[in-house]
């Protein structure tokens, strides 16, 4: 990130005609600010270099845009996505998580007074599906409750004020980055005594299952590099971590044949759901 200006004038020895503010007013931004309406913030979550145009490239493809988008590489972290469209823009948010080459993409709304190099995108929308619910838990009340225990509750799916019994409920949160994802929750019934809610993410991308967080792979550690055989993912932390990808959504042909289990990949048949904002 870069330096804040306190930083820069402590570094640099300024002249007080360097130092001498030039006033940005509102009028000057006014364009911006409208085109800016139409425009997200992307950037891709790893440690590892990518190729930057073929991420721009993919982008367009994945997206499917009717109408014209046009991707800025700001020459640092982010790119600028400016869509002809704004309801394209709003599906693609809404759609998410979407991912390149197994890596998380970050959105968020273009924000005019922040530079480039300063932009730090750190939530991402999850669908989680929550297994093993009690029965009398499995209504909005309840899992908004767990959400937000998660993170920021966007969306449940099950019609408000209803009982939805099923294998499992979804929810759509947004969540940090930054920190270790949730394998479950543990859910007290007061005399009933208490119980394990596990979670299941949707679309999960690269995901390390030693530190439980998304950006990296356990694979990329020495440890794992080095190992002869030793090293089991069914032995890691966050091994229960599950995750869906739908088979046409899979990249690796190896993914394409469902496999039922903990850990890595799942595949399973989409189901057709209604999705309802909680008010
Ligand atoms: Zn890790």
């Amino acid at each position: 990130m870069g330096e804040t200006l306190e930083e820069l004038c402590q570094r640099l020895s300024l002249s007080e005609q360097e130092k001498e503010e030039i006033i940005v007013n509102e009028g000057l931004l006014e364009e911006s600010k409208q085109r800016g309406e139409h425009c997200l913030l992307v950037s891709l979550l790893t440690e590892k270099p990518y190729n930057r145009e073929a991420f721009k490239q993919t982008l367009k493809k994945i997206w499917h845009p009717v109408k014209k988008i046009w991707v800025k590489d700001l020459g640092s972290k982010p790119f600028l996505v400016e869509f002809e469209d704004q309801k394209e823009k709003a599906r693609v948010q809404c759609e998410g998580p979407w991912s390149f080459d197994r890596n998380l993409i970050l959105m968020q709304n273009y924000t005019r007074e922040v530079q480039a190099t300063r932009v730090q995108i750190s939530t991402a929308a999850f669908w989680i599906r929550l297994y093993d619910l009690p029965l009398g838990a499995m209504n909005e009340k309840v899992v908004s409750k767990i959400g937000n225990s998660i993170g920021v509750v966007e969306k449940i799916d099950v019609e408000k004020d209803e009982v939805a019994w099923g294998e499992f409920i979804r929810i759509g949160i947004l969540l940090d980055v930054t920190k270790p994802l949730l394998q479950g929750k543990c859910i007290n019934l007061g005399n009933h005594g208490s119980c394990w809610v596990c979670f299941t993410y949707e679309r999960l991308p690269t995901f390390c299952y030693a530190c439980g967080r998304l950006g990296h792979s356990h694979k990329d550690y020495s440890i794992w590099k080095n190992d002869q055989g030793t090293c089991k993912e069914d032995n890691l932390p966050w091994s229960m971590v599950a995750s869906v990808w739908f088979p046409w959504e899979c990249l690796q042909p190896h993914e394409k044949q469902p496999v039922q289990g903990r850990g890595p990949t799942i595949t399973v048949p989409v189901l057709q759901s209604k999705v309802l904002a909680p008010n």
